[in-house]
């Protein structure tokens, strides 16, 4: 018979549900709207509610892995901190909620690293050759960066998450690439402040939003007021128009920084790209190698690489999932 994770992933957008097989396949997957703005409780009922429906119809499932934003607790099963997407997030008692609701085991963990964990076993991670074992065996030491909104970041050693010693690891959106020449002020008008606080944060250069600002800031006589997206200006830049292509590649100028100095700190083997924006293909991702490769420090023969997650929308899902079998000892 085969054994079943049930895989939760809660975003302030909607909330996806779906059984993970041992070969990360999905079965029986459902999305729903959060309803963010209703707050953190109804949140939490509807992702019980979807959960109680795919369980309704399968058997064999082990236990219930769950992918949340925020700063988590595991051991404790919440959030630590608000999030800015859902109301009334902070402190809410997920794991213990779905498990008296389940009767299962419940493993909770934030939603990027959750992605990491499914990219490293199923996607990016499976096929990568690593340096480290200089063979084709798939990956076990990876970062991976999201970029929407945000710039969402996991990291994975030994195969393993590492949440960090109080439970942020991986806030790599919020390293700052740009530092401001004086405290809180700044003529260059790439430096700006970021949602957390500090300036010139990785994720207000070269998140998606951080594309569109620095677009609309370089050429704002002649944007127009026509609102554009960072899919508009990789799409433009592919065809060598300017500005559109320096700021396509001065954006992946930036991110081949932040990834040479993620490697630079843990020697991992791989650094997997993902959200929409990566979707823009070799014009971003040649300029994020070029630019890796020459500030990297390990030996052009064992070199880690840079290359576009796979499992797209559904690395939370099939990642909460891994989750389950691995802390249950089937992975
Ligand atoms: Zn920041």
């Amino acid at each position: 018979m085969v054994e079943y994770a049930l895989g939760i992933d809660i975003g302030g957008t909607n909330i996806s549900a779906g059984l993970i097989d041992l070969q990360g396949r999905i079965h029986l997957k459902k999305s729903i709207p959060s309803y963010a703005q209703k707050g953190g409780p109804a949140v939490l009922r509807k992702a019980n509610q979807l959960a109680q429906t795919i369980l309704a119809r399968s058997d064999n499932v082990l236990g219930v892995g769950v992918g949340v934003p925020g700063q988590i607790d595991p051991g404790r099963g919440m959030p630590l901190s608000p999030t800015p997407n859902i109301p009334k997030w902070s402190h809410l008692p997920v794991k213990s909620v779905i498990a008296r609701s389940t009767g299962l085991p419940v493993f909770i963990e934030n939603d990027a690293n959750v992605a990491a964990l499914g990219e490293m076993y199923f996607g990016a991670g499976k096929t990568a050759v690593s340096p480290a074992l200089m063979r084709d065996k798939g990956v076990k030491n990876l970062v991976c960066l999201t970029l929407g909104t945000g710039i969402g970041g996991g990291i994975i050693i030994d195969g393993k998450i590492y949440s960090g010693s109080f439970y942020y690891a991986g806030e790599i959106g919020h390293i700052t690439i740009l530092p401001t020449p004086r405290l809180r002020q700044t003529s260059d008008p790439n430096v700006v402040r970021c949602k957390c606080g500090n300036y010139g944060c990785l994720e207000t250069i070269a998140s998606a939003s951080g594309v569109v600002r620095r677009f609309l800031s370089a050429c704002h006589s002649r944007a127009g007021g026509n609102p554009v997206t960072a899919k508009q200006i990789f799409d433009n830049a592919k065809k060598g128009i300017q500005p559109y292509k320096d700021i396509a590649l001065e954006t992946g100028f930036y991110l081949g920084i932040a990834c040479a100095s993620i490697i630079n700190i843990l020697d991992l083997d791989l650094v997997v790209i993902g959200g929409k924006m990566s979707e823009a293909g070799p014009i971003l991702f040649n300029q994020i190698r070029k630019t890796f490769r020459k500030r990297i420090m390990q030996s052009a023969a064992k070199q880690p690489n840079v290359v576009p997650a796979k499992l797209g929308g559904d690395a939370g899902l099939i990642g909460a999932g891994v989750l389950v079998f691995q802390k249950l000892g089937y992975l």
